[in-house]
């Protein structure tokens, strides 16, 4: 296993960190790899499931357009916002958090599309409403470390996505994910935790408007010691949409597992990062892009 001896624990796995504080989360051998089903898709295997939606679901027309759309171009789970953590409390004119509201209307969305929903959960006090009404709980950068939340979470024993904090280690996300193995474990279940890396802060991310760098060496490094599933997010991890495409290719060479993306039928008018969220034919072109790259490396994003 991998790891080197460290009496003093810091901000990188050590191995006894990797042998006794991530048990459950830990490989238990080289090959050991975990396989996570939400709504039918499987991730950790040879398909490379591709997540995309808006940021926030406005309204159900624009939910219903957008499934629609990412459906057609090859997506295999809708994403989008119901509630959402922004990082300043004044809303632009064109947003409001749709709370039940975007539930309700993912619903709709799936029901016309019968693509799974994933979308996140922010409040304790939510997690039933949410959990209703989506197939893979998110757990957001913000909240990566809100362990109460990771508790109940888990609790419920739904598959999770679990996006790594913007400014945690390898070794803080990986202990996060082992408060949900840990519930999952309780109730008898493998962990049914998909790993998120959507950028970290960084000294230079080379636009005044980009706050994140994709660590994409953290896919590798986090496959050697954890059997769960890495996704990818070169959305949020750029925030600017012309690298979203060349940062997809990037992650899915780098071994990742999933994929997801901001996906908006209008993005200039998307109510929330319009900088970063691709169109419907930018997405086309992008899954396009993205079939040759993944049967290099010995995956696919066709189910
Ligand atoms: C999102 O997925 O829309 C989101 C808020 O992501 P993050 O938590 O990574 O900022
Ligand atoms: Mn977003």
């Amino acid at each position: 296993m991998q790891g080197v001896d460290n009496k003093f624990p810091g901000k990188d796995l050590s191995r006894d960190d990797i042998e006794h504080k991530i048990p459950l989360v830990a490989k238990n051998s080289p090959d050991h790899r975990t396989t996570v089903t939400a709504g039918g898709v499987a991730f950790g295997g040879a398909l490379v499931p591709v997540l995309a939606g808006p940021n926030t679901v406005e309204n159900e027309a624009l939910i219903v357009k957008t499934a629609i759309g990412v459906k057609k171009a090859g997506a295999h789970m809708l994403r989008g916002g119901a509630f959402k953590p922004l990082t300043f409390p004044y809303r632009s004119p064109k947003f409001f958090e749709p709370r039940e509201d975007g539930l309700k209307w993912l619903q709709v969305a799936k029901q016309e599309t019968g693509l799974p929903i994933v979308t996140e959960v922010m409040e304790i006090s939510k997690i039933e409403v949410v959990a209703a009404n989506c197939d893979m709980l998110q757990i957001g950068t913000r909240n990566m470390q809100n362990y109460p939340l990771l508790t109940e979470v888990g609790k419920t024993g739904m598959p999770v996505m679990l996006k790594r904090g913007y400014g945690a280690s390898l070794r803080d996300w990986l202990m996060a994910a082992e408060y949900i193995a840990l519930e999952h474990d309780r109730l008898g279940q493998e962990p049914q935790i998909v790993l998120c890396e959507r950028g970290v802060v960084a000294n230079h991310t080379h636009r005044e408007t980009s706050r994140f760098l994709l660590d994409l060496q953290v896919i590798p490094a986090a496959q050697e010691v954890t059997h769960l599933p890495v996704m990818s997010d070169p959305s949020h991890a750029t925030f600017w949409q012309p690298w979203v495409k060349s940062m997809m290719l990037a992650s899915i060479a780098a071994g990742a597992d999933a994929l997801m993306l901001e996906v908006h039928p209008d993005p200039k008018n998307a109510a929330v990062d319009p900088l970063q969220c691709s169109s419907l034919e930018q997405f086309d072109d992008i899954m396009r892009a993205c079939r040759p790259v993944a049967q290099a490396v010995g995956r696919t994003v066709d189910a």
